[in-house]
């Protein structure tokens, strides 16, 4: 007989991602789906990555992460936010985004808890929150812009709320959060006990000149909150799989507790390279006019199909509604572009738990200006 368990996620599957990224090879389809760029990452980061194998550096660093990396971010989020962290007790390297975002809310939540989430949401959020015994509590960005409805977010607040999530630049829809979200979110946690986790891995990838509203810009956000960040996203090398939390102190020694016991530390020779790659603030600066040249690009080819563009103002997406010629559920038109016109895209009612479905397409524009034009090519025979 084999033994069984009781699932912790009985109502979980594959991640989309997995799923169309999947569908896409099957079917040989151009792949605008999963969030990875197609284009080569800085050479010169990936040299600095050989040096530092090279010379040596290929053990265990500190379990918060190599001291000088911390101390650049440190330095980064100083120049750009003002803000002033200690690199020793606030800032911690992780494997990733997603893993920094998982240990913040294992850190945090005790069974019961209820965590107000928005969707549509990023697929791993409300799994990483039901594995801990906690309970999301989902309240819907406001169609088609995506804002956060403030008033419904004050009705939705019990003795149980432990923590918000927020995530700007956001993944799927690219909205952005203004100054005003932000002093709405300290109006709401002034004076209560709740615990802010703020999912910043597109901070740079911001278009039109709209500043990133960071938490890290406003003290009395940032004494409640973990900020979850991704290198991954930021220099284009998803598979690299590396990132960082920062919190004040108190917060972080708590999330150590549980880093260090799950993965200890990250890999060595990637944090000694972006340690020497992010003194140059140059590695920092460009990013978002570099992507959002691909979005203008990408935008421009989808003039010439029927899609509606709903914008976005940051991250790898832009959202496109086919109301206007198709009533077939979302998940069905993403099935068949990708096997009838060999192009992946991702459905958005996979953001939402309930499945809602407001006939939106996800489309990832970080790709060669020619695999775009190939995609593009495709759906103007729809
Ligand atoms: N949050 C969001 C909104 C994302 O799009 C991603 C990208 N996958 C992550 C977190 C996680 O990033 P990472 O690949 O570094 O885990
Ligand atoms: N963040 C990426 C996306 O939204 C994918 C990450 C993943 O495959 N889990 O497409």
């Amino acid at each position: 007989m084999h033994p069984s368990i009781q699932s912790k996620l009985p109502n979980v599957g594959t991640t989309i991602f997995t799923v169309m990224s999947q569908l896409a090879v099957e079917h040989g389809a151009v792949n605008l789906g999963q969030g990875f760029p197609d284009f080569p990452m800085s050479e010169a980061l990936t040299d600095l990555v050989a040096k530092a194998m090279k010379e040596g550096n290929n053990q265990y660093v500190h379990m918060a992460g190599y001291p000088a990396l911390r101390e650049a971010l440190a330095v980064k989020a100083s120049d750009l936010y003002n803000a002033q962290l200690d690199p020793l007790t606030e800032i911690t390297i992780t494997p990733g985004g997603t893993y920094a975002i998982y240990t913040a809310l294992t850190t945090v939540l005790q069974p019961g808890d209820e965590v107000i989430v928005f969707e549509p949401a990023y697929d791993s959020y409300i799994p990483n929150i039901e594995i801990n015994g906690a309970k999301a509590v989902r309240i819907a960005l406001q169609f088609p812009n995506y804002s956060i409805p403030w008033d419904i977010v004050r009705t939705k607040l019990t003795d149980r709320t432990r923590m918000i999530m927020i995530n700007s630049p956001h993944n799927p829809t690219g909205a952005v959060l203004s100054e005003t979200d932000m002093k709405e979110l300290a109006s709401i946690v002034e004076g209560t006990n709740i615990i802010i986790l703020s999912d910043e891995v597109y901070e740079h990838l911001i278009f039109d000149g709209i500043a990133h509203q960071s938490i890290l810009k406003y003290p009395a956000l940032l004494e409640r909150s973990f900020v979850c960040f991704s290198f991954g996203k930021t220099y284009h090398c998803t598979g690299w799989k590396l990132g960082y939390c920062i919190a004040p102190a108190a917060l972080m020694n708590e999330f150590r507790k549980v880093h260090q016991f799950n993965c200890f530390t990250c890999d060595t020779p990637k944090q000694v390279a972006l340690a020497t790659y992010l003194s140059n603030k140059e590695a920092y600066l460009h990013l978002g006019s570099q992507i959002q040249a691909k979005r203008d690009f990408f935008r421009g080819l989808m003039k010439d199909t029927p899609f509606t563009c709903i914008p976005s103002h940051g991250s790898y997406f832009e959202c496109y509604s086919y109301a206007a010629f198709s009533e077939e559920s979302d998940k069905a038109l993403a099935i068949r572009l990708t096997k009838d016109y060999g192009i992946a895209t991702i459905p958005v009612s996979a953001f939402y738990q309930n499945g809602e479905d407001n006939k939106v397409l996800r489309f990832c524009f970080a790709k060669k200006e020619e695999t775009l034009e190939k995609a593009v090519a495709m759906l103007k025979n729809l």
